[in-house]
């Protein structure tokens, strides 16, 4: 999608600090961290919702688990914890319409979320 940030940023036509990829898959910085550490796992197909999913797309989201999980053992944040985020829709805070796994860690977390 030609107006879409992150689609920009997996076509490279906008810079971004790249951490991951595969052929499914992008991960970067996130520009406004909340946490030392914060991440986004980004599939390359452009999917704006979680609502939006089909049952084509469950082997794309059962990687983004595992990428997120193994992402998070490569950044050293497995064994003291860390918390992966998806928003969906404005009640949930989303702001870029393309789904996106947050990977936050580097501090603690409260529970239930704000
Ligand atoms: P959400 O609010 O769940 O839709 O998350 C969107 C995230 O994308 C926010 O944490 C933003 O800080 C982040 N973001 C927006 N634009 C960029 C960008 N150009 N590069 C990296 N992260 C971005
Ligand atoms: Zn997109």
């Amino acid at each position: 999608m030609s107006t879409c940030i992150f689609c920009k940023i997996i076509d490279g036509s906008i810079p971004a600090e790249i951490g991951y990829e595969d052929d499914h898959l992008i991960g970067i910085a996130d520009l406004h961290p909340i946490a030392p550490v914060h991440k986004l796992l980004i599939p390359k197909k452009h999917i704006a919702t979680l609502n939006d999913l089909q049952t084509e797309d469950l082997p794309l989201i059962g990687q983004m688990g595992l990428v997120a999980s193994q992402w998070a053992k490569t950044l050293g944040l497995a064994e003291a914890g860390y918390r992966l985020v998806q928003n969906c829709n404005e009640a949930a805070g989303q702001t870029v319409f393309h789904i996106h796994l947050h990977l936050l860690g580097g501090r603690s977390f409260q529970w239930p979320p704000g």
